[in-house]
């Protein structure tokens, strides 16, 4: 069984359609495949009939955007219910905090590399969520830059004076909120520094009190001293570890099942579904 549990399509920033990503993570040979896309379900149902389709087993999954303090933090949601109307509140507010945000961060762009809005409008094409990786695509567009990584490197990340934060839940909330959607909350690539900064072992801890159900260890983010870390605290507070892919199309070159999740782990997270 070939397990993984974080992909995303163009509904956020992944550049294929949810029906495109499980038929790669069929031909990827995939047993079981969730779709993850950023603060939304938007891809939930044609992703669902393609893999019913291909004998796939679907798991409907968020990346959820949240904070601790300053810190940003996503966090996966598995099998959520979509209607619960507390959960889809917070996805809204997010998603419409995103737009300003970037509105923000192209006006503070354009001094320096034109760009306009309608720009980066383009680019998100029909995505419900707006990223820095649409932003990334139209400076790419505009010729400033080569690769959506590129612009990363050197404009987009975390640390850049062109970063604006957005409006996201409290990720003791999200937590909180997942769990009484129906949800399983999963701590995505926790380890991940080079992003920015991470939070300490203190934060997993009371996460874990407040409902945390896994932690998303394997990553290609992850160095191997944070996979030791994040594998003995998974272990410390009885957490489900869990590895995936973190697949956005030809945004990124994380291939579809580059990292797996393991059955035990998988029926773990199954066995919590609300
Ligand atoms: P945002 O949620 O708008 O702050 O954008 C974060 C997204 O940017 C992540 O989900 C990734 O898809 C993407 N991203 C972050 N770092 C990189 C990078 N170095 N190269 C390409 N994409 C990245
Ligand atoms: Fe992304
Ligand atoms: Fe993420
Ligand atoms: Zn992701």
């Amino acid at each position: 069984m070939r397990i993984d549990l974080h992909t995303h399509s163009n509904v956020s920033d992944g550049t294929g359609r949810p029906a495109q990503v499980m038929r790669e993570a069929a031909a990827a040979g995939l047993d079981v495949v969730a779709l993850t896309d950023h603060d939304s379900v938007d891809g939930w149902e044609e992703a669902s009939a393609e893999a019913a389709r291909l004998g796939l087993a679907f798991v409907p999954g968020i990346e959820v955007s949240a904070r601790d303090g300053w810190v940003s933090i996503h966090m996966l949601a598995y099998w959520p219910r979509p209607d619960d109307a507390p959960l889809a509140g917070i996805l809204a507010l997010t998603r419409d905090a995103r737009i300003g945000r970037a509105q923000e961060m192209v006006e503070r762009i354009a001094v320096e590399f034109p760009l306009e809005w309608e720009d980066v409008v383009a680019q998100a094409g029909s995505a419900s969520t707006v990223g820095r990786p649409h932003i990334a695509d139209a400076l790419v567009e505009r010729g400033h830059f080569a690769t959506r990584t590129e612009v990363f490197d050197e404009i987009l990340h975390n640390g850049s004076r062109f970063y604006v934060h957005h409006h996201a839940p409290e990720v003791h909330d999200a937590v909180r909120a997942i769990r009484a959607a129906g949800g399983v909350p999963v701590f995505a690539h926790p380890g991940a520094h080079a992003r920015g900064r991470v939070v300490p072992d203190s934060v997993i801890a009371s996460l874990a009190e407040a409902g945390l159900a896994g932690l998303e260890v394997d990553h290609r983010d992850h160095d191997p001293t944070q996979v030791e870390r994040l594998a003995a605290l998974a272990d410390r507070y009885g957490l489900i570890r869990t590895g995936s892919s973190d697949y956005h199309g030809t945004g990124k070159l994380n291939m579809l099942g580059e990292r797996t999740t393991s059955v035990e782990s998988y029926e773990a997270l199954l066995a919590q579904r609300g």
